[in-house]
């Protein structure tokens, strides 16, 4: 059996892989689940053949039957209008391959470097700025974790490593313990962050064997999740987050403002009333990464910082995100101001 089967194999025998494996993978498995015909979208489906829909089946029962405009849907729904391709919006909108220094290493602001240490994701995102990145390229063995820590290890200015992918909780937990150790190992780094979407979709993906990766190490340790709109949370992510934050795993969330999504000042208030009873303290709220095939979910600029204001007026300071654009080239990302 190859490697690649083994893992795939240890996986699917926890709990969560075993959600993960009875994912949907075509627009009409969702549109059938949904009791929805491709006569409800006007405007067409997409082939979508290079990035294929997979949505596992926690997600899909979040959803509204017989609502083709539902919020959870349209991010994994390829529509017609992704290939109506815009002269604005690129294959590699956040210039990464110009800071991919070495296999599965994107090193791009100071003090922190980016691990691709998985290439699969447990759901594809429509709006997604790594759905054209060359994963292959970069595909994580052993022998190229070895040389990612090595060139980690050579940047005593590196303090922070960032799990990045794909989706970091793609490893199994073996893995990521291994690579935490392996990190762990490198004196000046003093923090380590996953960003994930995984738990989001899977919620029994927050095992007790994760949090202990997070906490057993002497890395301050802290979780990212990426939710979009309040639907995605559920009754089990309070149970499982409430276990890891007790440990002391500082939780967060970013956000990603999408049009038809979480364009709506309420539904983004509501967002961070419950991220925080999830115990997540909400991060950022990205503009939209220019991505070629994501060009339905542009909110401008300015309509951003309108919602951004009525955040402002409406909640304590510490549940309003930052509203930031990722620019490439630049040294951070970038506040989003007046206009
Ligand atoms: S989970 Fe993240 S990396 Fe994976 S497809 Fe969605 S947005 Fe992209």
């Amino acid at each position: 059996m190859s490697s690649v089967a083994q893992t795939q194999k240890i996986i699917f025998q926890q709990e969560w892989g075993q959600v993960l494996a009875q994912s949907l993978r075509s627009s009409q498995q969702l549109l059938t689940a949904l009791e929805l015909q491709a006569t409800d979208f006007p405007k067409g489906l997409s082939q979508a053949l290079s990035f294929p829909v997979l949505v596992p089946r926690p997600f899909v029962e979040r959803m509204g039957k017989g609502d083709p405009r539902d919020p959870l849907l349209l991010q994994v729904l390829p529509l017609a209008a992704e290939d109506q391709l815009h002269p604005s919006f690129s294959l590699d909108p956040l210039g990464e391959q110009e800071s991919n220094v070495a296999t599965g290493v994107i090193h791009k602001y100071h003090g922190r470097v980016l691990l691709l240490a998985a290439s699969g994701c447990a759901i594809n995102c429509r709006y997604c700025f790594r759905r054209h990145f060359p994963y292959s390229e970069n595909r994580l063995g052993r022998a190229q974790w070895q040389s990612a820590l090595n060139y980690i290890a050579q940047d005593t200015s590196i303090t922070e490593v960032i799990l990045s992918g794909g989706d970091p909780l793609m490893l199994q937990d073996e893995r990521l313990a291994e690579l935490v150790a392996g990190i762990a190992d490198i004196t000046h780094v003093q923090r380590l962050r996953v960003h994930s979407r995984l738990p989001v979709v899977i919620a029994e993906r927050l095992t007790d064997q994760l949090t202990d990766i997070l906490t057993g190490t002497r890395l301050r340790s802290s979780l990212v999740l990426h939710v979009n709109h309040p639907r995605e949370l559920t009754p089990l992510h309070a149970e499982r987050l409430a276990k890891l934050r007790q440990a002391g795993v500082t939780l967060l969330n970013q956000t990603v403002l999408l049009k038809g999504v979480n364009d709506s000042a309420q539904v983004l208030i509501e967002l961070s009333e419950q991220l925080f009873n999830h115990d997540v303290l909400p991060y950022y709220l990205h503009v939209l990464d220019r991505v070629q095939g994501a060009q339905h979910f542009d909110v401008t600029s300015a309509e951003a910082y309108t919602l951004y204001q009525q955040m402002l007026a409406q909640l304590p300071g510490y549940l309003v995100p930052k509203l930031v654009r990722e620019e490439a080239g630049q040294a951070h990302k970038t506040p989003l101001h007046a206009f």
